[in-house]
């Protein structure tokens, strides 16, 4: 029996097989997972064990128990949510992330990786043209991000309003009103509610027919209030795509002196290409931005990004202080004081491997191929079995309505569409409401999808319309 020191010289590789295997499949299986609930208990439940088994041997059956009922979520035809794939620069720097096991909590405990990430921030920060002087922070997802830059926001309204919420709670603090766009990600009223401000109290501003935050209304709502202000708006609603008008919202914002927050989970992205950019104009006027590297950036899961104009207001919502954690008043880079964690993996290592990997350009040309078959997928599928493309696409989001051709209920076949692509396998996407109405939501955002995939999938989803029609 090899020993535990022979494993860790043999069993990476044998584990780099075993992933080699489920990444050249990616391209072929069906998409969706074949296994069902009872099938993978069977498979993967069972009682604690109270004996050992060895980790090659656990390896090995976890990757033949759990393949059923994976997702090739990182495959080319997968169109559901907003779900990036893992680019080869950056899973094999993920891999390395593991295996260095690295703390970049603290500089002193991975001055590389501190260093790394440092660098991927500067990047990061160039890419999106936010200021230089930003701070950020490596989190697990935009919602994170979200929640880490509003705690920001939460810190800065408080103390402008003489009120210290680090030291002393909400209790007896002054009001802070929350304005954010009726069509905002759910992610931030979510984290509202975790910064104890109210996910109730939100005011919502109404949007237009494609998600956007109307200036007019916002303008209205931010005539009459006293007090510490944060606007919320948003650069890519998570099923149009839409953006609010960042500029003008800026300006409302800058005059009332309200802290501006932008999610940008995929949006913000849009930067890159100068066909795009306008779509963002105004953005790097505001004084927060959450984003995602597991979308767009195809970052292996997990990573967002969170940047903040205000360093100090950032690092005070954040950062920790402990004898033991050493003295934190120099240049180095602690990660804990932008993010909730203390102690958390190296999540910017990989930002670092795909920018270094596409560039500047390779990004540019990801980002707009990404939008060109978003538009290639619409103009496959509007006006065919039924199919109504209903959002405008200025970016990578494709909104579908099913209307039965001779008349019939367009929610239930919608819906019915839906369900008989997710079963057929060849892509995979879900719906939404969206105007009151069901819709398909189809995304793209892998680095791997194709013009072949587009007209496959397209293909695939006009041939099930046109068998739940035969079916109604
Ligand atoms: C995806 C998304 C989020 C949440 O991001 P996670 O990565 O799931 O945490 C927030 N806002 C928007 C606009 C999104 O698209």
């Amino acid at each position: 029996m090899p020993t535990k020191r022979d494993l860790l010289h043999s069993l990476p590789h044998r584990t780099a097989e075993l992933a080699a295997k489920w990444l050249a499949g990616l391209g072929d299986r069906p998409v969706g997972a074949r296994a069902g609930l009872a099938e993978l208990r069977a498979a993967l439940g069972g009682p604690l064990p109270e004996r050992r088994t060895t980790p090659d041997e656990v390896v090995e059956e976890l990757a033949r128990a759990a393949e059923p009922g994976l997702v090739a979520s990182a495959g080319p035809r997968f169109f559901g949510f907003v779900i990036g794939g893992a680019h080869p620069a950056a899973l094999g720097a993920d891999w390395l992330v593991s295996a260095w096991d690295q703390n970049p909590g603290l500089y002193a405990a991975s001055p590389a990786v501190a260093v790394i990430e440092e660098t991927a921030a500067r990047w990061v920060l160039e890419l999106l043209g936010l200021p230089p002087t930003a701070s950020v922070g490596f989190v697990t997802g935009a919602h994170m991000a979200n929640f880490t830059a509003l705690a920001a926001a939460r810190h800065e309204v408080l103390r402008r309003a003489g009120w210290d919420v680090e030291e002393w709670g909400l209790e007896g603090a002054p009001p802070v009103h929350v304005l954010v766009g009726a069509e905002a990600h759910v992610s931030i009223p979510g984290a509202i509610r975790l910064l104890g401000l109210g996910a109730g109290r939100i005011r919502l501003i109404d949007a237009d027919g494609q998600g956007r935050m109307r200036p007019g209304p916002l303008a209205e709502a931010l005539e009459g209030l006293r007090g510490p202000v944060i606007v919320a708006a948003q650069a890519g609603n998570v099923n149009s795509g839409a953006f609010d008008p960042l500029d003008e919202i800026a300006d409302l914002a800058g005059e009332r002196g309200a802290w501006l927050h932008v999610d940008g989970a995929f949006g913000l992205w849009a930067a890159v290409s100068a066909d795009l950019e306008p779509l963002v104009a105004g953005a790097a006027r505001a004084d927060s931005w959450a984003t995602d590297a597991h979308k767009w950036l195809n970052v292996p899961y997990d990573c967002g990004i969170v940047a903040v104009a205000h360093p100090a207001a950032h690092r005070a919502a954040m950062g920790l202080d402990a004898s033991y954690l050493g003295a934190r008043e120099d240049e180095r880079r602690n990660g804990q004081d932008w993010v909730p964690e203390l102690s958390r993996r190296g999540r910017g290592v990989p930002v670092y491997a795909v920018l270094r990997a596409l560039g500047r350009e390779g990004l540019r040309e990801l980002v707009e191929r990404s939008c060109r078959l978003a538009r290639r997928m619409a103009e496959a599928l509007d006006g065919r079995a039924g199919a109504r493309v209903v959002n405008e696409v200025v970016l990578n989001q494709v909104l579908v309505r099913f209307e039965p051709p001779g008349g019939g209920d367009a929610d239930t076949f919608t819906r019915e569409v839906i369900a008989r692509v997710q079963a057929e396998g060849t892509c995979w996407l879900g719906g939404a409401r969206w105007g009151g109405m069901e819709v398909m939501r189809i995304s793209i955002v892998n680095w791997s999808t194709t013009e072949a995939d587009v007209d496959r999938s397209a293909e695939a989803i006009l041939g099930c319309a046109a068998q739940a029609l035969a079916a109604s």
